[in-house]
């Protein structure tokens, strides 16, 4: 059942110098190849091209050290097909790498995708020809693609951010990115390393290596509320059960939890107990593993200031317990935000290796970065010389990956030009003089492939609808933007959403990007798919022509 992992080969090749297409797919991550699968299924001739060597996106570039899931893997994989869900045995209960990226690899396979993917092809440009009501895209080789519809399957974190410290080019030592970690394995062992940024990513490859390297150095902007995996193997007995409950599994990822995880909140609130009693619900679900913790916690902890303030107080006396020196424990420890405000993300052992001799933890809202230098990193309390600086830098999220396209709507507005003020769509699906063009990533703040299901069917569905009343092009009305785009607004000014933080959230994590919208919606996923069905029943809130 293992499905091999096929090397880079370019599958669908072309001859002729402008392909005609019903749709062309940009992306073959989690939510191309479910689209991709969809559009075929329709009978209409389609592409999809990714500029990786090989399918499952994220899980195709971010091959660094320790990266998995902190979604539970069986509420991670596809829901779409029963058959699929009983085949593929997750090994891990958090999987990693290597078998997500085997994962998608089996589906590509299964379901008969590769001949319609064009892989190592990145598109660099698309323009809409109104006349045509058509799309034509520009491939990097040169080569260009016509079709109705475009569906930017391009990823919420896709596009790579590193901070322009100056002379980043002058180290003379190995760089690496997270997110583009090399296909062959780069030995650590006995090197002094820099991991920059103790994000999700950092957290996970600090963890991974400080045993084994000679010295650690994590440079931390923002602190972060950790929570522990608690990870394991998927035994056999658990295995069948959870095969057994695949379809209710589904169904509370999908109805019941308000972020798509299989669980559903307490419906009381933290705030009618005493600190006592609620202390004592919070220690019992701290044992659970992954985002349980909180998600099974008491409804109030992100929308009531006060059980707030209080969760996050517990988390804080947890960094306090692993961390042996109290100043560390201090650094590590987020004050001006509260839980939940920021994405959070899991560990294993991580506060624990400050507890080690050749880990050190540097704050650079203490001592910012200067510098990189020839033989390592210059901050304001000095040099630190390195052999291998790990940029854990995180994204330039969602709008990213699309505004590094030049992509051209009507009257050739360009998308990045539309989008300097701020995100503006209409459910995060489409926008206004982009017709036919379909902004295709899970919006609602939740596990991912719950959410993108949603939205890939979605796609499918407009496109058949506009197809079979024979309308040229569907975009959103400006007024319908403007109405969703308040709806995000409120949806994040409530509880902790509203606390003001650097996150890639908002894109505030950017420097000089457009922050005073999320660029997602923290609404319920419920309330997201009331939205989405809503929208498809009579399409008002759109311009079809
Ligand atoms: C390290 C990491 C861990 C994560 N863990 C979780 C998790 O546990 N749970 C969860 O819900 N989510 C997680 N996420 C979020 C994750 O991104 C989504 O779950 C999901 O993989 C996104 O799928 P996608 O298909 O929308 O985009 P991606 O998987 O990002 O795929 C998009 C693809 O499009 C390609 N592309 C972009 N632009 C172009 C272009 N111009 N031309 C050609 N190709 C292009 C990209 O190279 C990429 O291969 C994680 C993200 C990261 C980075």
């Amino acid at each position: 059942m293992a499905a091999e992992i096929a090397e880079p080969v370019e599958t669908g090749r072309y001859d002729d110098d402008v392909e005609e297409l019903d749709v062309i797919i940009i992306g073959a991550g989690n939510l191309g190849l479910y689209q991709l699968y969809l559009i075929k299924r329709m009978g209409l001739s389609v592409r999809a091209y990714d500029d990786a060597g090989g399918v499952g996106g994220t899980w195709y570039w971010n091959r660094y050290p320790g990266a998995r899931f902190d979604s539970e893997s069986e509420s991670y994989g596809y829901s779409f097909s029963p058959e699929l869900t009983q085949e593929w045995d997750w090994k891990e209960h958090f999987s990693g790498q290597p078998e997500n990226e085997r994962y998608f690899n089996y589906v590509a396979d299964k379901f008969d995708l590769r001949d319609n993917i064009v892989l190592n092809t990145r598109v660099v440009a698309a323009t809409y020809d109104e006349s045509e009501a058509r799309w034509e895209i520009e491939l990097d080789d040169g080569r260009r693609s016509r079709a109705q519809f475009v569906v930017a399957a391009v990823g919420i974190l896709s596009a790579h951010y590193s901070p322009d410290f100056p002379g980043i080019d002058d180290f003379e030592g190995e760089s690496f990115h997270t997110s583009r970690w090399p296909r062959e394995p780069v030995d650590l062992r006995g090197k002094r390393v820099a991991v920059i940024g103790a994000g999700a990513s950092g957290v996970q490859v600090c963890q991974t290596i400080a045993a084994e390297v000679s010295q650690l150095t994590v440079y931390q902007r923002t602190p972060h509320y950790l929570v522990p995996l608690r990870n394991g193997p998927v035994t056999p007995e658990e295995q069948r059960q959870l095969k057994d409950r695949a379809a209710e599994i589904h169904r509370l990822c999908r109805e019941v939890s308000p972020v798509g995880f299989m669980y559903g909140p307490d419906p009381r609130s933290a705030l009618d107990y005493s600190k006592e009693e609620r202390w004592k619900v919070y220690e019992e679900l701290w044992t659970r593993p992954g985002f349980a913790k909180f998600l099974m916690n008491f409804s109030d902890l992100w929308t009531e200031d006060a059980a707030a303030d209080d969760y996050s107080e517990f988390v804080r006396e947890k960094i306090r317990e692993r961390v042996h020196d109290p100043k560390v424990a201090e650094k590590l420890t987020p004050r001006t935000y509260r839980f939940g405000a920021r994405r959070v993300p899991c560990e294993d052992n991580y506060y624990e290796i400050f507890n080690r001799n050749n880990v050190e933890l540097v704050s650079v809202l203490d001592t910012p970065i200067e510098r990189i230098t020839q033989k390592g990193i210059l901050t304001s309390d000095g040099e630190r010389e390195f052999d291998v600086i790990i940029y854990a830098t995180g994204f330039d999220s969602i709008t990213g990956s699309l505004t590094r396209m030049d992509i051209r709507g009507v009257d050739g507005q360009r998308l990045a030009d539309k989008w300097t003020e701020g995100f503006r769509t209409l459910l995060g699906m489409q926008t206004n003089g982009f017709p036919n063009l379909f902004i295709a990533m899970a919006s609602s703040f939740c596990n991912y492939t719950v959410c993108a299901e949603m939205v890939a069917e979605w796609n499918a569905n407009c496109i058949e609808f506009v197809r079979n009343r024979n309308f040229r092009s569907i975009h959103p009305h400006k007024e319908a933007e403007d109405r969703w785009m308040q709806h995000v607004r409120d949806a994040a000014s409530q509880g902790v959403a509203k606390d003001d933080v650097s996150s890639w959230f908002k894109g505030s994590n950017i420097p000089g990007k457009a922050s005073s919208t999320p660029l997602m919606y923290f609404g319920s996923l419920q309330a997201y798919r009331v939205e989405l069905l809503n929208a498809a029943r009579t399409f008002e809130e759109f311009i079809l022509e």
